[in-house]
């Protein structure tokens, strides 16, 4: 028979759970949190019998009451372009991926936030494989963890890794808790220590969600709007027929008045023949401009065009350069900023839409995930 461990996984608890883990549960000063930290996230150490300012004993019951466990590393690619992706194992034969994307000055870790996802999105590879469960906290941080061991990190010098976004594998609003637990500790002086506007969390449009993370949270917001009109967008993103383009404007107007000097990137993945046209280009100035003047404030609304990225069996196909130039002249025409997201790690299916992990969907799991979004009033779009 295999005992089941009970020990606390540290890297599940923010700060303050940890603090409250060495309060209550160890009887121990709430410093020590602070100094187990640096331990686990500045100097990548899981053992405690390495963390040599702690007394002897306190190293003792940290045994017997915890751990301190990362995903494990089954499989990693470097790309040609300096890219890197990890698949990570999780139970059950499921497995994740993350990637690392450099460029000037900066290296951005794309992290997942679920086993698939349950959404549905047309275009998106993750989409196609169904939902299988959120992910822990110390799973979502351990993504953080393992790059950061990988690149050497040293905190706030010379550092490599200085973005996080969430846009992996999974929809972060729909593992809420977990996800905002994780965001805190790449925030963290004693963790991560990344600025609020270098970590993002990449949303397909949860509106009651979006409200309830600008009260606890203030990292970046992107929203993946992919069309300027409701038919078209339902298409794409079935969500949309609960949460429509209007009511997320509105959401994301709520956002951008609660966080002054914050600017929200709207994601807009091009797909020739579907949405790359001038009419949508006009139809998407129209929004963003809409939003600026509401919050009046110039370019709080960004936009970020994709190329699509094809995956087997997709019936999408990338937009013509030339259409995405012209895209984006008539978005720039009109003061709206926007930028081409180059696509990087293509020859290790590391891009965008690309992240397939290994996803044990359970059609039993994803029906019950359903029920449990429509009992919450969340959604009747995931189906
Ligand atoms: N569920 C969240 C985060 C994951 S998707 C969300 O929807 O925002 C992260 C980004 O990758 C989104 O903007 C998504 O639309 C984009 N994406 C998905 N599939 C893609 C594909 N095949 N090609 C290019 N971009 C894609």
């Amino acid at each position: 028979m295999t005992e089941v461990d009970t020990r606390t996984n540290l890297l599940d608890l923010d700060r303050t759970g940890l603090e409250h883990f060495f309060a209550d549960t160890l009887g121990e000063k709430r410093f020590r949190a602070q100094q187990v930290m640096k331990w686990m996230y500045h100097r990548h150490v899981t053992d405690f019998g390495q963390m040599t300012d702690l007394g002897k004993e306190l190293r003792g019951k940290l045994e017997q009451h915890a751990v301190v466990l990362p995903p494990n590393t089954m499989f990693e690619k470097p790309s040609t372009d300096g890219t890197h992706k990890w698949l990570l194992g999780m139970d059950g034969g499921n497995a994740i991926e993350s990637v690392f994307i450099p460029d000037k000055g900066r290296g951005t870790l794309c992290v997942s936030s679920q086993v698939g996802c349950g959404l549905n999105c047309t275009f998106c590879s993750t989409g196609t494989q169904g939902f299988n469960r959120n992910l822990s906290t110390a799973e979502i941080i351990g993504q953080v963890w393992v790059a950061a061991k990988h690149l050497g990190n040293v905190p706030h010098h010379q550092r490599k890794l200085t973005n996080v976004v969430m846009m992996g594998m999974g929809e972060p609003l729909l593992n809420f808790d977990n996800v905002v637990r994780a965001m805190s500790l790449m925030r963290d002086d004693n963790g991560f220590g990344l600025a609020n506007k270098r970590v993002t969390l990449s949303t397909a449009g949860l509106v009651p969600m979006i409200d309830k993370l600008s009260e606890v949270s203030d990292v970046s917001l992107a929203v993946s709007l992919h069309a300027p009109f409701d038919e078209l967008r339902t298409q794409l993103v079935p969500l949309n027929k609960k949460y429509p383009i209007a009511e997320l404007m509105d959401a994301c107007v709520r956002y951008a008045m609660r966080k002054p000097r914050t600017s929200i990137t709207f994601e807009y993945t091009m797909m020739k023949g579907i949405n790359d046209q001038p009419e949508h280009a006009r139809g998407l100035v129209k929004l963003m401009r809409r939003i600026d003047a509401q919050v009046q404030r110039a370019n709080t609304a960004k936009v970020n065009l994709i190329p699509f990225n094809p995956f087997p069996g997709t019936r999408y196909e990338r937009s013509d350069d030339s259409d995405i130039r012209d895209f984006q002249t008539i978005l720039l025409e009109n003061q709206v900023l926007t930028m081409v997201r180059r696509t990087r790690g293509d020859d290790i299916d590391a891009a965008c839409g690309q992240l397939k992990g290994q996803v044990m969907d359970r059609t039993r799991r994803q029906a019950e995930f359903n029920r449990k979004l429509q009992a919450d009033g969340l959604s009747d779009a995931a189906a």
